[in-house]
């Protein structure tokens, strides 16, 4: 199978509620496509934490009775999946600290490019660590005892250790607080609920489920502290002289009904996919998305081009996992499950199929095939970004450069792989154009290798369990999981 680029993670907050617990529980609901993996919930009454956390999705880990118990008019969730660290309970969010200066949770969004070496330097000051992630470094630098003044000097002089992608949301006893990175790798937003409470989200689609009016995006560089005053804004830091905006969030990861900057996500897909007909003018019959990701852009070729929408592939949402063994037949039986065709859509017909991204390929392999087999006459493939030729140390979970199909061969070399008649991807430039927004307010490392935060070049999603084991004496030849399922 080729699995997707995963996401990092969701997070939302909110802030003077009597139902903040079942709020964040929606908010977190809303933000689910950002992590599959594990969630959690951390509400206070102003004096206790409150805390819920699970392995799996949002329903199943919380129910009535848990959020009942998660007391309090102020709470934080997130939403995760590992880019940092094992996929278990240990290291899901959102953390909490109880130290001197009182107890503080955290949830993140992103990746830190500098967390081993914060580490390091940490515990050998004496910090121990509960878990695996990099969240927790943040944790740390906040609870250091000679950082003096209160938690929003602390914070600021946190911040300013931290490096890469982190969109934050904090809760002590009596603040809420949103942090954005100063490039603004993530997103992060700002809205209020009807009866005037405030709350905090990775995207806007959360605002909705929430009856929540959006107020505006947080700036890169930008903290906001919510309290019983109301709010305020510090800039953290001056103008970052790039922004870094991830601009897969747009050809991707974020939900169609999410606004980023201004931009309807859905909108700016449908762009790309009408860019993308400017740039491959093609001789078809019909153009066909592989749903869900492709849909947006396949639209917008069919209102650019004139070639008539078919949804030739349905999705089946309720995939389990096989339990036949290894053939040629199961193989195929995997991609066939999620995504099956229908045949009368396509038979004897010049078809293009649109799809987001080919990161390995073997999945959009399997697609070209199954069109052929039900007699397509021709397949053309269309890609709605430029190829993946680079990892993201950002956090997005890409493959290995070995493993990216972009960066070890040519697009002919690949179309012949795909077994296609012809490949396209949407260029640079135009991508960047269907977003209405200057190119260097992006990220776009993943395309072109422009790196926009230097990074460890060692640095994996399992950076720290490997130095972690290493210096506990367990040896490299175990596993990473095995290793820290010894290690806890
Ligand atoms: S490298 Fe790619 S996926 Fe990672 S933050 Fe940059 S644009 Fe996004």
């Amino acid at each position: 199978m080729d699995p997707r680029p995963k996401h990092y993670c969701g997070v939302f907050g909110i802030y003077g509620h009597p139902n903040a617990a079942e709020i964040s529980y929606y908010g977190l609901y809303a933000l689910q496509h950002r992590g599959q993996e594990s969630a959690g919930i951390v509400s206070t009454d102003g004096e206790k934490f409150y805390a819920h956390k699970g392995m799996g999705l949002v329903p199943a880990i919380f129910d009535g009775e848990v959020l009942h118990k998660l007391i309090g008019r102020s709470a934080i969730g997130h939403t995760r999946y590992s880019t940092q660290g094992s996929s278990n309970l240990q290291n899901a969010q959102p953390l909490t600290v109880d130290c001197a200066k009182g107890k503080i949770a955290i949830a993140h969004n992103g990746n830190l490019t500098n967390a081993a070496a914060l580490r390091e330097e940490l515990e050998a000051k004496g910090s121990i660590f509960q878990t695996t992630v990099d969240s927790e470094i943040i944790l740390h630098l906040l609870a250091q005892p000679e950082r003096i003044g209160g938690h929003e000097s602390s914070l600021i002089e946190a911040l300013h250790r931290i490096e890469g992608a982190y969109s934050l949301v904090l809760l002590t006893e009596r603040e809420l607080v949103g942090v954005r990175d100063p490039h603004g790798f993530r997103p992060l937003s700002l809205g209020r609920l009807p009866d005037g409470a405030y709350v905090l989200a990775s995207e806007t689609c959360a605002f909705d489920l929430t009856k929540a009016e959006f107020i505006r995006d947080l700036e890169p560089g930008e903290v906001v502290i919510i309290d019983d005053n109301g709010l305020r804004s510090i800039k953290a830091f001056p103008e970052a002289e790039r922004r870094a905006f991830c601009i897969f969030e747009y050809v991707y990861f974020a939900r169609p009904d999410s606004n980023i900057a201004g931009r309807n996500v859905y909108q700016v897909r449908v762009e790309m996919g009408r860019q993308m007909a400017r740039e491959h003018r093609l001789d078809a019959d019909i153009v066909v998305p592989v749903p869900d990701s492709g849909v947006c852009a396949a639209l917008g070729y069919s209102l650019e081009s004139g070639v008539p929408f078919e949804m030739a592939f349905v999705r089946n949402h309720y995939v389990g996992r096989s339990f036949l063994q290894p053939s040629q037949f199961v193989r195929d039986f995997a991609v066939r499950v999620k995504l099956n065709l229908i045949a009368e859509l396509v038979r004897g017909k010049r078809v293009v199929i649109v799809d987001d991204s080919i990161v390995r390929g073997t999945t959009s392999r399997a697609r070209v095939a199954s069109l052929k087999d039900a007699g397509a006459k021709e397949v053309h493939f269309l890609v709605s970004c430029p190829p993946h030729m680079n990892p993201c140390v950002y956090g997005i979970d890409f493959p290995e450069r070995n493993k990216l199909l972009a960066a070890n061969y040519t697009v002919e070399e690949i179309r012949k792989f795909l077994n296609a008649d012809s490949l396209g991807y949407l260029s640079e430039e135009g991508m960047v154009k269907a977003t209405g927004l200057p190119k260097n307010h992006f990220c776009l490392a993943c395309y072109n290798g422009d790196y926009p935060v230097k990074f460890d070049p060692k640095m994996d999603k399992h950076i720290i369990e490997r130095r972690r084991a290493r210096t506990s004496g367990l040896g490299p030849e175990l596993a990473v999981e095995e290793r820290q399922q010894r290690l806890l």
